[in-house]
């Protein structure tokens, strides 16, 4: 799997910081170092390290500190949005053209994995986007290159134009795109030629293509597997082609992860799809935010901490730990929190986001059914003022007149006020320093 020993790395640095109330000055230093350490290992340009790394230490050690989360899932926080910056913060969408055809020069080193992804491409548009796309043959060098589009073109059903390899690839284009004109093909896509490495005649041709063709996307095919190389090649392409996006080719076999992490800031392209595979489907658009988490291996941890900040009211969460920790929480917190766990979303699901539950069978026994939550404040609203302050005044005739009045049976109020006074007595572990389950939180 792609980026496995970056996301062990770093995962064992946060892992060092869990259960920590405060990080120290020194705490930072040493996550910082690691992960600077874990980057360059992974081959992620040095460069976007160091601005990497400081941008991280900047904002741990300032003010942009939120409140509500503990310092590990803040740190967490901050790589991850770090992560998804650096490489490109927004998925970029596919270019496409006012006029038809829309048209998409494929350009790359040999072997990057140009004339597969074209096809994957082509593939992708017919699929899902109902076009009907042309693929022109124009690289006249490899000599199983035109026989390979072709291939591709009659196992994905789409029309290839080609003219064999014995004229000028600058004239081959010209037809295709006359053709594609006659025969209303919304899309057009060129494979051109490419070399073992860049050279002068190569980027001359593909020049006098582009020239012709004026295409609306030029897409450049980098190896991952390649590192820094694929980093220097998509420099050596952009400063020649100004190419207008990357497809980063055979990330199943990179386990680095170096040349995704870095090709965005050192060319200011976009990566806007990966390969992953080398079926026809095995293409998919790049996510930034998406590709960060998974980097992390934080599961959906990292969704987890937005929905968190996002809809509990902090300074809420603030008093509640208070209480919990004062050991005055009551009946009308309980009431609360579950308000606050219902604007969060489905409670099953929100569970399932917590790394190591998404399988964990016990969650298949669990009834996470919203009525529950409802019979549950029923309840608590058929209390009396006191009652909820207090559970220990609530003797069996009390139960069975709240149980009338809430219209749930009896032994249902029973097993919630022995719920709620053990889920108190566990609060109070908490705040004195038994961490226990929330610990767990933090990842694998
Ligand atoms: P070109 O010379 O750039 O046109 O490269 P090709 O399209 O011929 O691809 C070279 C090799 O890489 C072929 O064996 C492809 O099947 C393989 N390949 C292309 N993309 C991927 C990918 O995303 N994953 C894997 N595993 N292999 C790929």
């Amino acid at each position: 799997m792609a980026f496995e020993g970056l996301t062990e790395r770093l995962q064992n640095t946060m892992r060092k910081l869990r259960g920590k109330g405060k990080i120290s000055e020194n705490d930072l230093r040493e996550t910082m170092r690691e992960i600077r350490l874990a980057l360059l290992e992974a081959d992620v340009n040095f460069k976007v390290v160091k601005d990497f790394v400081k941008k991280v230490s900047d904002r741990a050690s300032g003010s942009d500190v939120m409140e509500g989360l503990n310092p590990a899932q803040q740190i967490v926080k901050i790589v991850d949005e770090e992560l998804t910056e650096m490489m490109g913060e927004q998925d970029v969408p596919l270019n496409k053209s006012e006029r038809i055809p829309t048209i998409i020069m494929m350009v790359g080193l040999q072997g990057a994995g140009k004339t597969t992804t074209a096809g994957k491409l082509a593939n992708r548009l017919k699929t899902d986007n109902n076009a009907r796309p042309l693929m022109i043959a124009a690289d006249v060098y490899r000599p199983a290159a035109v026989d390979q589009l072709v291939q591709v073109g009659e196992q994905i059903g789409v029309p290839v134009f080609e003219r064999g390899t014995d004229i000028d690839p600058v004239e081959i284009v010209r037809e295709g795109l006359a053709q594609a004109k006659a025969d209303h093909n919304d899309y057009v896509l060129i494979d051109t030629a490419g070399r073992l490495q860049i050279d002068e005649q190569l980027m001359d041709e593909l020049a006098n293509i582009k020239e012709l063709a004026n295409p609306d996307e030029i897409l450049l095919t980098v190896d991952a597997m390649t590192g820094q190389n694929a980093v220097a090649t998509a420099e050596g392409f952009n400063d020649k082609l100004d190419v207008t996006g990357i497809v980063l080719t055979k990330l199943d076999g990179d386990t680095r992860g170096g040349a995704a992490l870095s090709i965005r800031a050192v060319t200011g392209k976009p990566i806007k799809f990966v390969g992953e595979g080398e079926k026809m489907t095995d293409l998919d658009v790049f996510h930034p935010d998406r590709m960060a988490s998974r980097i992390l291996g934080m599961g959906d941890m990292l969704t987890l901490i937005e929905k968190t900040q996002r809809d509990v009211d902090e300074k809420h969460a603030q008093e509640m730990a208070q209480k919990m920790q004062e050991n005055t929480f009551n009946f009308n917190d309980f009431l609360d929190q579950l308000e606050q766990i219902q604007k969060m979303g489905p409670l099953d699901q929100i569970m399932k986001m917590i790394p190591g539950m998404a399988n964990n069978p016990a969650l298949a026994n669990v009834n996470m059914d919203p009525k529950d939550m409802e019979h549950l404040k029923a309840i608590v609203y058929s209390m009396t003022e006191q009652e909820r302050i207090d559970s220990d005044v609530l003797n069996p005739s009390r139960k069975r007149r709240i149980a009338a009045g809430s219209g749930r049976p009896v032994q249902e109020v029973n097993r919630m006020v022995k719920q709620f006074n053990q889920m108190k007595k566990m609060m109070n572990q908490i705040s004195n320093g038994n961490m226990g389950g929330m610990e767990q939180m933090m990842g694998a």
